[in-house]
């Protein structure tokens, strides 16, 4: 059910990286990466939104009015890939032109509002500059958006580290006014984002969502008659929140990755109470955190579980259910709803609807015990 035609298009929304300030071409790592996915097969019109000197606080005041003029609703597949921080941590007299508490809020207003308009959306962090004070605060702010992106189920691709040290960069960027890379630059740039870019067009162009509640089998209809997925409630927000809040301050792993917690889990049950858990790995089959905080909560005192979500440490964000607690969810509570991250944003979604054609434990059971019976 792939679009190979999807006609594509993508709103590209930042400063003057994103517009390609420097770049004698003056195509910027945008226009390479728009020309790498066309010349992948992809029908992709790339509408450049980059303004010199823009900081957070201009982009969230005019995402929303130039991105619906390019992106209208229901026509056309539509993306947004976002890119800001270094106007936001720029000082002018001393003083940061974005405060550091607003850059966190500010980042969080865009990610609702590209996802609240249903806009699949991928963001690139702040490359670095000459300044080694300021390099200091982007690299700040670039672990802060990559969070919160991580928490919207953005992608994110961080640029910083990359190019920090990097002879080039640096070259370039010390001889044009300190901020700019030149033509090299930018071929670097957007050789450290395509990989992430083909990838996230690659899933515009083929949804893997395409289930239609209409047409899918009775199994689905019988028990899931609403279908669909919907966005997420304040509450289901905080739910995410509490999950991260947990695997971040009991996680055994380091930035590798190695160690027995690595997932936490937070539920809400049928009263509200929010119960938790954390995986505990083993090669023999250690419990998953989501299976960890289904016991919590039933020892707890809760009767039915009502939402439930997983997120990784290290700012990996929402994690989908494996296959195995897609199973044990749908045997014992088939009315509970899973957070997922979706190539759209965090979403919440039945279970039922992550594992169609599931095999139904119940009627079996109910089956052969007909079939001893009549023999
Ligand atoms: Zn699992």
């Amino acid at each position: 059910m792939g679009q190979a035609n999807a006609d594509l298009r993508v709103c590209f929304v930042g400063d003057s990286f994103v517009a390609g300030v420097g770049d004698r071409p003056h195509r910027g790592w945008m226009g390479r990466l728009v020309e790498a996915a066309i010349a992948r097969g992809h029908q992709l019109t790339g509408y450049n939104l980059g303004v010199r000197g823009d900081t957070s606080e201009l982009i969230a005041r005019r995402l929303r009015e130039e991105c619906s003029a390019r992106l209208p609703a229901d026509r056309y597949v539509p993306g947004l890939v976002l890119s800001w921080g270094v106007n936001d941590v720029v000082r002018i007299q001393g003083h940061p032109r974005v405060a550091p508490e607003e850059r966190r809020i500010n980042a969080r207003r865009i990610f609702a509002e590209a996802l609240g308009s249903g806009w699949p959306t991928l963001m690139v962090g702040p490359p670095p500059v000459s300044d080694d004070e300021v390099n200091a605060d982007i690299e700040r702010l670039d672990a802060v958006l990559a969070a919160e992106a991580a928490q919207h189920g953005i992608t994110y691709v961080s640029v910083y580290a990359s190019l920090v040290d990097h002879p080039l960069w640096r070259r370039e960027v010390a001889a044009d006014d300190g901020a700019h890379p030149q033509d090299a630059g930018y071929e670097l740039l957007a050789g450290l984002i395509a990989p992430a870019w083909l990838r996230w067009v690659g899933n515009l162009a083929e949804p893997t969502d395409e289930h239609d509640p209409k047409t899918d089998d009775a199994h689905l209809e019988r028990r899931d008659p609403a279908g669909g997925s919907e966005r997420l409630s304040a509450a289901d927000e905080q739910l995410v929140q509490r999950a991260r809040q947990v695997i971040d301050a009991s996680t055994d792993a380091d930035q590798l990755g190695d160690g027995a917690h690595t997932m936490g889990c937070a539920l809400r049950d049928e009263n509200g109470v929010i119960h938790v858990g954390v995986n505990l790995y083993h090669f023999t089959g250690g419990p998953c955190a989501e299976l960890v905080a289904l016991g919590a909560a039933r020892a707890a005192g809760a009767q039915s579980p009502q939402v439930i979500v997983a997120v990784g440490n290290n700012g990996r964000g929402v994690k989908n259910p494996c296959g195995r607690c897609r199973q044990v969810l749908t045997d014992n509570y088939p009315e509970i709803q899973i957070i997922t991250a979706t190539g759209q944003g965090l979403q919440r979604t039945s279970v039922l609807q992550l594992l169609p054609l599931a095999f139904d434990h119940a009627t079996e059971q109910n089956i052969d015990a007909e079939t001893w019976r009549e023999a």
